[in-house]
């Protein structure tokens, strides 16, 4: 009985990996088509200053609009696309539309407004650089100086010693850097410090925690003075709450990017807050007189 009811198991299970690798090589498939289908485009979420509500950026989202399964979220296609090297050619689609983007976007921004892109490992490895920064450096200085690259914490720290020249001729060409994900690895700020980074995003579980006990508060606050002590730009992802934007505003954050202030949105939304010069501070948040004024 035993042996049969195993012998059962081993059947479920090899019909069960067949049917997941099916499913997986028919999505790597379709992806490989998305970009010729014309089924890819892009969200953008404005990353707001905490001092005055002004939108100082944005990071551009991608997404996917399969013509036989609809809108597959990118927790689905992203790592499918990382694993196959399709991220390749998809993150290239992606630089060159924000570039496009950032033209357009020309008369309404200032010279510090950034427009992030999220980097994967493979894009930056040896073989693939060249090309991503060769197209990079093809754009206009004016076009290109408001591009940042994501890059995640992990990553940087697995290959900080390749990164570190990659990076270095990222900043030549006048775009920013940012650490994405920060705190989920297990990295002292300091050893950071060698690479040309301006930008840290605080990992949306901290901003999350703040308000399930004090200590969610006292790490998000402490990653805060880290990183201004080491001069870099403080911005915290996934704000949801007007009790989190306070405080992280209190503790000296520069910048937030959440649902409260505003969820990833189509090109024309976000060309619309653009040239009506939007703040984004919910009524209520008055962080000039709460927070940097007590610093
Ligand atoms: P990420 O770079 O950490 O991006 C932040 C994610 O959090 C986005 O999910 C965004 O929509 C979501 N988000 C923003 N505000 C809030 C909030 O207040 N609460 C919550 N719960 N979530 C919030 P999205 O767009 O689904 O992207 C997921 C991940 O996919 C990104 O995480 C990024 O790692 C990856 N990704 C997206 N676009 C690209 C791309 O063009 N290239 C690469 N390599 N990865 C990408
Ligand atoms: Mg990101
Ligand atoms: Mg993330």
């Amino acid at each position: 009985r035993a042996k049969e009811s195993g012998r059962n198991g081993y059947r479920y299970f090899a019909v069960d990996m067949t049917a997941r690798l099916t499913d997986r090589l028919e999505l790597e498939a379709d992806l490989r088509r998305a970009i010729s289908n014309n089924e890819l485009s892009l969200r953008y979420q404005p990353q707001v200053r905490l001092s005055d509500g002004r939108i100082i950026g944005c990071e551009a989202l991608l997404r996917w609009k399969s013509g036989t399964r609809g809108l597959v979220p990118p927790e689905r296609f992203i790592p499918i696309a990382e694993e196959s090297g399709l991220i390749v050619p998809l993150g290239l689609w992606v630089a060159n539309a924000v570039l496009k983007q950032a033209h357009a976007w020309q008369p309404h921004i200032d010279e510090d407004f950034r427009i992030s892109i999220n980097v994967a490992g493979v894009q930056l490895s040896p073989i693939h650089a060249d090309g991503l920064l060769k197209r990079i450096s093809e754009a206009p200085p004016a076009d290109r100086n408001r591009l940042e690259l994501e890059l995640t914490e992990s990553l940087l720290m697995e290959h900080a010693e390749f990164l570190e020249g990659v990076l270095t001729r990222t900043k030549a060409l006048g775009l920013g850097i940012a650490v994405d994900d920060f705190g989920t690895g297990y990295t002292s700020i300091r050893n950071l410090k060698h690479l040309p980074i301006d930008r840290i995003k605080i990992d949306m579980s901290f901003a999350q925690d703040i308000g399930k006990g004090s200590e969610g508060a006292a790490i998000a606050s402490a990653i805060i003075a880290m990183g201004h002590a080491l001069g870099l730009r403080m911005v915290a992802v996934g704000i949801e709450t007007s009790e989190q934007l306070a405080l992280l505003t209190r503790n000296g954050c520069d910048a937030a990017q959440g649902y409260l202030l505003s969820p990833p949105v189509e090109v024309e939304s976000m060309t619309q807050l653009l040239v009506a010069g939007q703040r984004l501070l919910p009524d209520g948040a008055r962080p000039l007189e709460n927070g940097r004024s007590h610093r």
